[in-house]
């Protein structure tokens, strides 16, 4: 599979930050050599990756996360946002013209998959929106694309327009646009001629046809297993042609996914689509977050730290991380704790984001609803100041006291008690730096 490499990497070089209270710029430094390392050997061009791990270290320090908490997993998020940006933010659509037929010619070297994609996207089309698409024929050089595409075009009921082998490319272009106006169809798709390499006497073809055709849409196909080559191919027609858009193929390979990360930044236009297989559904809209998860293999995980990082007071978690830290974090903390987890949202679900911290018995039975809140509040506040502080104080009589105060039955305090014992141990663990809560670490060793 596509990345396999780059994500063993990049959570490699993840380690060298994880588990620390506190790291340092040395260790930011080592860590963002080794992103730039799989980088490169991921295929990723070298002025990409330089350009990459310049931002991330701007962002990294600009963002304080030496000083904040967990450094580790903010920067799982900077380098996150990063390669989303890198590859363009969010999907970009297709062009569509305002009035039919939109026309969208493509383009590509040989075997590229070029006439592949022109089916695969013809029939998402027609499947997903009902458009009526005609596919014109105009590769004359390879005799067995015509045929392939007419076979496609059978299998899939899309009409395909082709006159053989014989007519000037430029000339079956014009005959298929206007057999396309005759049959209103809605949307054309050109399938042009394809090189072993970029050379003069195709890239006059294409312009020439780009003359006749004022595609809405000029999308290039670029193999992801041809590696750096599959960028410097994008370049190369975007120079001459000016492409509107990129079908990155053949992902499902063993491709080290490099190209997905550069052509964006070098030509400045979109992938649009990936090619993962080689069935005629084997088609995907790119998004660049999804793909950078995928990258960094933690999908979910990602959610969770933004999620995290959007409902935690700043300020309240460093003066919580001392308390944890120095084993002094009382009942009134426990219980603004489990406010922020009640902020959160449903504890099931932020549970299911980290793999293993379902089994952790001090937030098993957690999942706190307004009511149980309210009950945990009235016990803690039930507490003598120095019994909030003291778990060791709350002798039997003591808890007799404080359930005939708070009003709920004794079994409740011992719960709560012993809840509070736990979630003090695993936080002075975690924020000692023995590392990760189970599952996080996980993902990391
Ligand atoms: P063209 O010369 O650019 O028109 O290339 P073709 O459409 O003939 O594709 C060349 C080969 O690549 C064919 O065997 C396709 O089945 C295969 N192919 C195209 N796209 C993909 C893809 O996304 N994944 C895989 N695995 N194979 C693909």
């Amino acid at each position: 599979m596509a990345f396999e490499n780059l994500t063993s990497r990049i959570q490699t070089a993840m380690k060298t930050m994880s588990g620390k209270g506190k790291v340092s710029e040395a260790d930011l430094d080592e860590t963002l050599r080794e992103i730039r390392l799989a980088l490169l050997e991921a295929d990723v061009n070298l002025k990409t990756a330089r350009n990459f791990i310049k931002q991330l270290r701007e962002k990294a320090l600009g963002a304080k996360v030496l000083e904040g908490l967990n450094p580790s997993e903010q920067v799982i998020k900077i380098v996150n946002d990063q390669l989303t940006e890198m590859m363009g933010e969010k999907a970009v659509p297709l062009n569509k013209s305002t009035k039919i037929p939109t026309v969208i010619m493509m383009a590509g070297l040989q075997g590229a998959g070029k006439t592949t994609t022109v089916a695969k996207l013809a029939n998402k089309l027609k499947s997903e929106s009902n458009a009526r698409p005609l596919l014109i024929a105009a590769d004359v050089y390879r005799p067995a694309a015509i045929e392939q595409l007419k076979v496609l075009g059978q299998q899939l009921s899309i009409p395909v327009f082709d006159e053989g082998t014989d007519n000037d490319p430029r000339k079956i272009v014009q005959d298929g646009l206007a057999q396309a106006d005759e049959n209103k169809n809605d949307y054309v798709f050109i399938d042009t001629a394809g090189r072993l390499q970029i050379d003069e006497v195709l890239m006059q073809e294409l312009k020439d046809i780009e003359k006749i055709a004022h595609p809405d849409e000029i999308l290039l196909t670029v193999d992801a297993m041809t590696g750096q080559n599959a960028t410097e191919t994008a370049q190369g027609f975007n120079d001459a042609l000016g492409i509107t858009g990129v079908v990155l193929t053949k992902l499902d390979g063993d491709t080290r996914g490099g190209a997905a990360l550069s052509i964006r930044e070098v030509t400045g236009k979109p992938i649009k689509f990936v090619g993962e297989g080689e069935k005629v559904t084997d088609l995907d809209v790119f998004y660049p977050d999804r793909m950078a998860s995928r990258i960094l293999g933690m999908g979910d995980v990602l959610s969770l730290i933004e999620k995290t990082q959007k409902d935690f007071d700043e300020k309240q978690a460093a003066d919580q991380l001392q308390k944890m830290q120095e084993n002094t974090f009382d009942f009134e903390d426990f219980l603004e704790q489990l406010k922020q987890v009640q902020n959160m949202g449903s504890m099931d679900n932020i549970m299911k984001m980290i793999p293993g911290m379902a089994n952790n018995p001090a937030l098993a039975n957690a999942s706190i609803g307004e009511k149980d809140f309210a009950h945990m509040a009235a016990i803690v506040y039930s507490m003598t100041k120095a019994e909030r502080r003291d778990p060791e104080l709350l002798s039997p009589a003591r808890r007799r006291r404080i359930a005939a105060g708070s009003g709920r039955p004794v079994i409740d305090v011992n719960r709560l008690i012993k809840q509070f014992k736990q979630m003090r141990d695993m936080m002075f663990k975690f924020a000692n730096g023995k590392g990760l809560p189970k599952g996080m670490s996980d993902m990391f060793s």
